[in-house]
């Protein structure tokens, strides 16, 4: 097997990483390959058996150079000074067909430095969620890592029992978070958080010239990305400023879930007590945490003290484009594509329904979308008048294209996704790869896969997830 790998975060200061290689897995066993991904990052050739070794992490591949990223993070707005790959190691990176500069990850390979108490392992449960929700993640259009493999390892990883033990082999644009700035300004140094600074600056935005500039385009990625989320009833669950990437895509997928029936204060994961992280502050959240990457950020300009303020007109701007982001995805979900300021009180209305009558997120939009809704949401009262105002709305549009393009049938629902852990904890991979082609072709109707579409009865919704590590 060849992976045309060209590293780069190994080039930079050895104090920002530790080489690492991975913990050998007793019986590996390649569960699942995503081939067009593979095609894309223009890796050739690989019996089973290669693969198998390369990312069940008992083979390093050649051109492979693994190491465990050092970084630190705001954990539910406690700092942490310091987390890293605690049960992750990049093997390297490549530029893919589109001349994109893409990390190969496995995560679940074993402890490194930045383990803690942890055994750097992971079990099949969190890999399967993983795969399966960043696939569908990157079908519905939205930023995301991707899922290029996962391997079983034929050891036994102990939580609150004996589980069978996986590796994922996850890609992404970089690993870079707002956390592998902080750990570098909260140790003071400045001249590893320049290297960062410049590498970061080169990798993903060529076109920023200061910090400030860096600052206001991770910026606009993340509020254009949290908007998408929540215009998908995506509640992320875990937005730690180290689960917060430079380059603006969705990372982590732990104790997330799209929501079914809808509640704008819904919160799953067991660890959120406060909702910190509920759907709906998600919008203030994500603010936050660039707050955060711009505090980092201030040592690094020849003037701290009058860099605040600078600084401080990209976070209050970012209010404003997350607003602005939200309003224009709903809008689209309605069928408007160029909203104007009365339509945020028609979204708004529907929203308020759907939260008052419980009705299913997804299954709300997409009746919506095929002209059933009225059908669909019998016992929501106000929804007749909510409809004539919006047919008054739409009716010199064209509203329907626009409406199938972001108002998918399936989304990877939770309850469906712990029938796939359910039976591959089992040794069964079936569902879990049913679920994978389900939710890559999320908007189309495809008698096929109808029983992914269904809301779970009240029996089988998942109420609550974990971090699950
Ligand atoms: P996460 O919840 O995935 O964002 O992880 C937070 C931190 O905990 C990161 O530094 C992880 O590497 C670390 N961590 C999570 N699970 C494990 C584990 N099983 N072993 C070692 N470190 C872990
Ligand atoms: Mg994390």
């Amino acid at each position: 097997m060849q992976i045309p790998f060209d590293n780069t975060y190994v080039k930079l200061p050895d104090e920002m990483y530790h080489r690492q290689i991975a913990e050998a897995a007793s019986s590996p066993e390649l569960v699942a390959w995503n081939d067009a991904l593979a095609a894309e990052l223009g890796i050739q050739g690989g019996t089973e058996a290669e693969k198998t070794a390369v990312f069940g992490g008992n083979q390093v591949p050649e051109g492979g150079e693994p190491l465990a990223q050092l970084y630190a993070g705001h954990q539910f707005g406690h700092y942490n000074p310091q987390l890293g790959d605690g049960r992750a190691l990049l093997l390297g990176e490549v530029v893919d067909t589109h001349g994109r500069r893409r990390d190969i990850q496995l995560k679940g390979s074993g402890r490194t430095p930045f383990s803690r108490g942890g055994d750097g392992r992971a079990w099949v449960g969190p890999v399967i969620r993983e795969y399966i929700v960043s696939e569908g993640m990157h079908a519905l259009g939205v930023p995301t890592t991707r899922a290029l493999a996962a391997v079983t390892t034929g050891d036994l990883v102990y939580r609150e029992r004996a589980l069978p033990g996986a590796v994922l082999t996850r890609v992404a644009a970089s690993h870079i978070r707002v956390g592998t700035f902080q750990v570098l300004a909260e140790r003071q140094r400045y001249d590893l958080l320049e290297a960062l600074y410049e590498y970061t600056v080169q990798r993903h935005y060529p076109e920023a010239t200061s910090p400030v500039e860096l600052v206001a385009h991770v910026a606009a990625k993340q509020a254009e990305l949290v908007a998408q989320w929540m215009g998908y009833g995506f509640i992320h669950g875990v937005m730690n400023t180290d689960n917060c990437t430079l380059s603006g895509e969705t990372i982590d997928y732990g104790p997330c879930a799209f929501q079914d029936r809808f509640d704008l204060a819904k919160v799953f994961s067991s660890i959120d007590h406060h909702g910190r992280y509920s759907y709906s502050s998600q919008a203030n959240i994500i603010v936050w945490n660039m707050a955060q990457l711009a505090n980092a950020l201030v040592p690094l300009m020849p003037s701290p003290e009058a860099a605040v303020p600078e600084f401080q007109q990209v976070i209050s701007h970012m209010q404003r484009q997350v607003a602005h982001a939200w309003q224009l995805c709903f809008a689209r979900k309605l069928g408007i594509s160029d909203p104007e300021e009365t339509d945020a009180g028609l979204i708004e209305s529907l929203l308020q329904l759907m939260h008052r009558f419980d009705l299913d997120f997804t299954n709300t939009f997409h009746a919506l979308t095929t002209g059933t809704l009225d059908a669909y949401a019998k016992q929501a009262s106000g929804l007749t008048d909510w409809l004539r105002r919006w047919e008054t709305r739409v009716a010199p549009l064209n509203p329907e294209p626009v409406m199938r393009g972001v108002n998918p049938w399936i989304i990877p629902r939770n309850h469906q996704v712990e029938r796939a852990i359910q039976a591959a904890v089992d040794g069964d991979f079936t569902i879990m790869h049913r679920m994978v082609d389900a939710v890559t072709q999320p908007f189309d109707v495809n008698e096929r896969f109808r029983e992914f579409s269904i809301a779970p009865e009240p029996g089988e919704e998942v109420t609550v997830t974990f971090c699950g590590t």
